[in-house]
């Protein structure tokens, strides 16, 4: 079997890929590592997704994959590990199986950024979390710090305000790169002290996370916080090791492309996250999904 399309993650700009791949005629397949969904899974409340103000992010992309299934694809879930290209065709590997497509939509996505702090790893899935929808429930009436300055800081600090006693958001600089908008509602809040210039030192416990040692960088000084959880919200670092060689990625590891979502390769396109691109959101992942989809149909064609 040879696919006119593989496309690889199922999150906005990978579903939106394979939307706009079988509306135009192309027999798709679709690979996802778990299920779809992608980062937009872990989002509480969706406020800049034209007409659809304050989306749950698990709705929306349930929403988007039910549209995708009006359409005849197949999907897969699978890791892939390498690709190869092989005269006209592309062998896309996973762990055990290959598949051979004409073209590739690459929509990985990005994962959230680790600090490599001291109790970081130990402490995981012990109070260390990097995705407060998924896990701000157990701190109910407790206390949690952020880490972070970005739109996921910032959402992460009002999503959890709901929840528990006190959160404190802890940034290294001295101001938030957050939109003005989150900023506004995060300095309303009385249940969010923001703590800048300040980093993470040390995560601390005994079974379970207990307090953060953190150091001021502009007075050295270093102080403790009791919490009970910390959420790291430190950036996201791109899913494309396994292109690593065959693409061209810039220094952070972003897959380059043009406007076209068009990589160094022929044949091979990037969208969302995991590209290098200037904005970084649902409708920017869609709008790419669909121009990848839309130049795979062109190459296909010529
Ligand atoms: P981000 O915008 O890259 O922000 C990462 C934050 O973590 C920055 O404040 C950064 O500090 C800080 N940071 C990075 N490395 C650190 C370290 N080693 N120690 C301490 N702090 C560190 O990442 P993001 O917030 O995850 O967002 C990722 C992308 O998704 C962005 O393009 C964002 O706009 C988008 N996004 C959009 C929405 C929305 O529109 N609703 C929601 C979530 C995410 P500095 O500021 O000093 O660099």
């Amino acid at each position: 079997m040879e696919y006119d399309c593989a496309i690889i993650g199922g999150g906005p700009a990978g579903v939106t890929a394979s939307i706009y791949a079988c509306r135009a005629g192309m027999n798709v397949l679709s690979i996802e590592k778990l299920f779809e969904g992608g980062q937009l899974a872990s989002i509480h409340a969706v406020e800049n997704y034209p007409g659809l103000f304050g989306a749950d992010g698990n709705d929306l992309i349930d929403k988007f994959v039910e549209h995708a299934g009006q359409y005849e694809r197949e999907t897969v879930n699978g890791e892939v590990l390498k690709i190869e290209k092989n005269e006209d065709v592309f062998a896309v590997y996973t762990e055990n199986k290959s598949y051979a497509a004409k073209t590739v939509i690459i929509a990985t996505g990005a994962k959230p950024r680790k600090l490599g702090a001291p109790g970081e790893e130990e402490f995981t899935g012990r109070g260390v979390s990097y995705c407060a929808v998924c896990d701000g429930a157990f701190y109910r009436n407790k206390a949690t710090a952020i880490i972070g300055g970005g739109n996921t800081a910032a959402q992460d600090a009002l999503y959890l305000s709901r929840i528990c006693d006190k959160v404190y958001l802890i940034h290294r600089r001295d101001r938030l790169r957050a939109e003005k908008y989150f900023i506004e509602l995060i300095e309303k809040n009385e249940g969010v002290e923001i703590i800048y210039d300040t980093v993470l030192e040390e995560i601390h416990g005994d079974k379970n996370v207990e307090g953060v040692r953190i150091k001021n960088v502009k007075t050295s000084e270093i102080s403790q916080i009791k919490t009970d959880g910390v959420f790291i919200a430190a950036g996201i670092v791109p899913e494309s090791g396994f292109v690593k060689g065959l693409l061209k990625l810039d220094e952070s590891g972003f897959i380059i492309t043009d406007e076209c979502m068009r990589t160094n390769i022929s044949g091979i396109y990037a969208a969302g996250d995991v590209r290098t691109t200037p904005l970084r959101q649902i409708v920017t992942a869609c709008a790419d999904g669909a121009v990848a989809a839309n130049q795979a149909r062109g190459y296909l064609d010529m």
